[in-house]
């Protein structure tokens, strides 16, 4: 990338792009949904941009739907709303944890969210110098691991290494987990 931009010639003004609100829809909630009908992607959940995770959560919807289909359902639907459900609740979790620490979302997350993503801090940060750490963090962030396998004990040890620092400035100015 460095050398890349090295030669790089800008051809405009920068410009910024805003991501207004992450939007996810509970249709696994509903007692019924009309028949030869689902809704797959964005359209089920549409994530803030910045983390990464919208594609990644399609493609696996896309895996989900072709094995449910494979089992010949009797209710379609259901299965397949409650097996994304599952995905979504992993990515959801990341990405909402974070935005919710901003005072800007007007919405305070749970004590135990907030506990969490005070962990996933402070794991980011010991990533930056521990390969194995950087290896689990990344393994989660692209959804390859579900969160919970960062509190490995032997990862944990590994974490507190770095003191705890919640405030938005230690996360290196991006100001989100993922800093890409
Ligand atoms: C700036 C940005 C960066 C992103 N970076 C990443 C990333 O790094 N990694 C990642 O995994 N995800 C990323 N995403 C998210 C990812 O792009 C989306 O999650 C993904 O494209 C969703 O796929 P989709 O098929 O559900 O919707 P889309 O890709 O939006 O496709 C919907 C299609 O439907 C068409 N359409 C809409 N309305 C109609 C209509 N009435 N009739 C006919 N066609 C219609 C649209 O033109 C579009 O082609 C990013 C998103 C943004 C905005």
């Amino acid at each position: 990338m460095a050398n890349f931009l090295t030669g790089a010639v800008r051809t405009s003004e920068p410009t910024s792009t805003r991501f207004p609100v992450s939007i996810r829809k509970h249709y696994e909630s509903l007692h019924a949904f009309p028949s030869g009908y689902l809704v797959i992607g964005d359209a089920l959940c549409s994530f803030n941009p910045v983390y990464g995770q919208g594609m990644s959560v399609a493609a696996a919807e896309a895996e989900l739907l072709r094995d449910v289909l494979r089992t010949d359902p009797h209710d379609l639907a259901t299965e397949y709303f409650h097996g994304v459900a599952r995905i979504i609740d992993t990515a959801w979790t990341v990405a909402i944890g974070r935005d919710l620490q901003f005072p800007e979302a007007g919405a305070k997350p749970s004590a135990q969210a907030a506990e969490f993503g005070a962990y996933l801090r402070r794991a980011y940060r010991a990533s930056a110098v521990d390969a194995t750490l950087g290896t689990a963090f990344l393994k989660v962030l692209n959804l390859v691991a579900e969160p919970q396998t960062l509190l490995d004990p032997a990862l944990v040890k590994r974490v507190m290494t770095v003191p705890a620092a919640d405030d938005l400035s230690t996360t290196g100015g991006s100001g989100h987990v993922a800093g890409h």
